[in-house]
């Protein structure tokens, strides 16, 4: 295939679209990256995977992206040791059971109930609440998903160092990107900038309302315990790694913008000081590591992918992801590919298509972990 792809960013996202369009035998394709493979959300997240969201849509969507992840996980070159683990809630008062009863209900109907349980049935936990385990969910390696896909397509697409900062486009067509001085001619130029969406396409005059909000993360030491599931309370989440740390971070709100990634001490006493208080055996653990990264948040709490009939034909978007955004990556990279190369509109592409901010047709997702 001659068409020239350009992608710019090199994350989850990104890798997998190149991906997906060196299968279909696309010989012309580029990346631009500004620093390096992985080095925004996609090489700072938690590497958890779910079907359970707060709306339909979403839920549906995971119905088809987590098993092509599982599918991935088992033929790439890097084992990204995907492993179903669940989620747990901890429902802390009755306004958390309601709202749980709620979701079971919407999950129930769509197949992918989970079970309300004790708390005290999990050994780990010092709580004796309720709790809600959705025990189909999990955690895979982030890092050796996006190196793994870019393991088999490396040699076979041309990748760029550089800012991308102007998009080129005549007689309502996109012709290129530009990356400092250079122009790099395109027939498609597709946006996954992740948390850096927004600011790209306002400084080209389209509107795409993706803003980074800062979170941090954090992994302690090792721990007799295992926290088999990434446990969720209204203040935050966490999970034991492969060699049984626990991994996780704050669930809070801040401003918007391009804070720098350092970590607080502030945040990182909140993750100790609950983790300390819920696990058996954590009580005088360490912190040995932390970082900060971006979720994108739009105003629906959803992805934006496909184009939208006010932009430049053959400009496409595919971003937005918020805190889960590396689990739909190789599935939103396949459907990326169908509708570029072959022209086929998954029905995600009308729920999740950027026109919906513009005719307001939001999706309210509201379970951002
Ligand atoms: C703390 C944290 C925990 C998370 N936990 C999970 C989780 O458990 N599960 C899950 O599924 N998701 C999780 N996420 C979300 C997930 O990481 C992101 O949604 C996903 O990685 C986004 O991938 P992306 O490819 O769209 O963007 P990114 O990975 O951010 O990639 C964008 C790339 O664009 C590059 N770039 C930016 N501007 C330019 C430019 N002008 N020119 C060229 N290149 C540029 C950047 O350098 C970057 O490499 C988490 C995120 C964070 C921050």
């Amino acid at each position: 295939m001659d068409m020239k792809v350009v992608i710019l960013g090199a994350g989850g996202h990104g890798v997998s679209l190149a991906y997906h369009l060196v299968k279909k035998g696309f010989k012309n394709v580029t990346i631009i990256e500004k620093t390096r493979i992985n080095y925004g959300s996609s090489g700072r997240n938690a590497g958890r995977f779910r079907y359970h969201f707060y709306t339909k849509e979403n839920v549906e969507f995971a119905k088809e992206a987590i098993p092509y992840l599982l599918r991935m996980c088992r033929e790439l070159p890097l084992n990204p040791v995907c492993m179903k683990t669940g989620y747990l809630w901890i429902l802390e008062d009755e306004r958390a059971l309601e709202a749980m009863k709620r979701n079971d209900s919407l999950w129930k109907s769509l197949g992918v109930g989970g079970k309300f349980m004790d708390c005290s049935e999990f050994d780990y936990l010092k709580s004796d609440g309720q709790c809600y385990l959705a025990p189909q969910d999990g955690s895979f390696h982030h890092d050796y998903l996006t190196f793994g896909l870019y393991e088999e397509i490396k040699g076979q697409v041309t990748m760029i160092t550089g800012e991308a900062d102007k998009l080129l486009f005549s007689g309502g067509k996109v012709r290129g990107v530009r990356v400092k001085e250079n122009v790099i001619d395109a027939d498609a130029v597709v946006v996954t900038l992740g948390a850096w969406s927004g600011k790209f396409m306002a400084q080209n005059g389209i509107r795409l309302p993706i803003e980074p909000e800062k979170k941090e993360i954090f992994i302690t030491e090792d721990l007799k315990y295992r926290v088999k599931p990434l446990v969720i309370t209204s203040k935050v989440y966490f999970s034991h790694t492969l060699k049984g740390e626990i991994l996780g971070g704050v669930e809070d709100k801040r401003e918007r913008g391009f804070l720098d990634f350092d970590v607080s001490y502030e945040r990182l006493s909140i993750f100790l000081k609950d983790v300390r208080r819920l696990v058996k055996g954590a009580e005088g653990i360490r912190v040995l590591r932390g970082w900060g990264g971006y979720y994108e948040m739009t105003p629906d709490h959803s992805h934006v992918m496909g184009f939208s009939s006010t932009w430049p034909e053959g400009l496409y978007v595919d971003a937005g992801y918020s805190g889960h955004g590396m689990m739909f990556s190789p599935y939103s990279g396949k459907l990326m590919a169908d509708l570029i190369a072959d022209g086929v509109k998954s029905r995600f592409i009308d729920v999740f298509g950027p026109e919906r901010f513009e005719k307001n047709r939001l999706v309210d997702e509201r379970m951002v972990i």
